[in-house]
């Protein structure tokens, strides 16, 4: 059983597959509190559905294949590693996005990792479980740092350079409404950084504060 807050499709509106039909897990509970945090109502959720009834429900959105696992902070329920290995037999392809706090360790590797690195504008600063860096693969899982000032992306920029990640996909997210996307771009590209900005697409597509979208 996990408890859910809510499962919809939409258009995946983050991550190197930003654009692509996408069906959302979102779990409930999380362990931080990040300043900026645009899913608050997924803290708590009265929703519990069996492995087998969120296979049924996301069967309703065939044929999209493409699925994410988010939050809150899926991690914090064991059970979804059997969830993984259902989605994994079901054919899908799943994506975690995962707030980087949690060991990475016991993720299959046919998971993509989303993982956040939270910089000092989120107030969450210290979560960010090195280790985890081991479990993070190269080519095919994401790196995020969402950046509220010029002071996160400096600190996303130094972190990116003392831990070697230059050759990793590493995505710099603004907040909405905190940085002008056009004082980020010129950042990235005045400092030549080998990594990719990207708009929150639903956020653009719908209202900012819609959900289940
Ligand atoms: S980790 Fe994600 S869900 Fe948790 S408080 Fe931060 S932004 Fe919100």
């Amino acid at each position: 059983m996990l408890n859910i807050t809510e499962v919809f499709c939409s258009i995946q509106g983050e991550s190197t597959y930003a654009g692509l039909p996408c069906i959302f897990i979102r779990l409930a509970g999380c362990n931080l509190r990040c300043n900026y945090c645009d899913t608050t109502y997924s803290y708590e959720s009265d929703i519990n559905l069996s492995h087998a009834e969120i296979i049924t429900k996301i069967k309703d959105y065939e044929p999209v294949k493409l699925v994410e696992i988010t939050g809150g902070e899926p991690l914090l329920q064991n059970e979804v590693y059997e969830l993984f290995e259902l989605l994994n037999e079901n054919g899908y392809s799943t994506l975690l996005e995962t707030n980087g706090s949690i060991s990475l360790n016991n993720v299959p590797d046919y998971v993509v990792k989303i993982v956040d690195v939270k910089c000092p504008g989120s107030g969450e600063e210290k979560s960010f479980l090195l280790e985890n860096l081991e479990y993070i693969h190269q080519e095919k899982d994401e790196i995020k740092f969402v950046l509220t000032d010029n002071f996160d992306y400096n600190w996303a920029k130094d972190f990116v350079f003392k831990y070697k990640l230059n050759d990793y996909k590493i995505l710099f997210s603004p907040v909405s409404d905190k940085i002008d996307p056009k004082d980020l771009a010129k950042w990235i590209l005045d400092d030549k950084l080998n990594v990719r900005m990207q708009l929150q697409l639903h956020k653009i597509i719908w209202d900012k504060d819609k959900r289940g979208v």
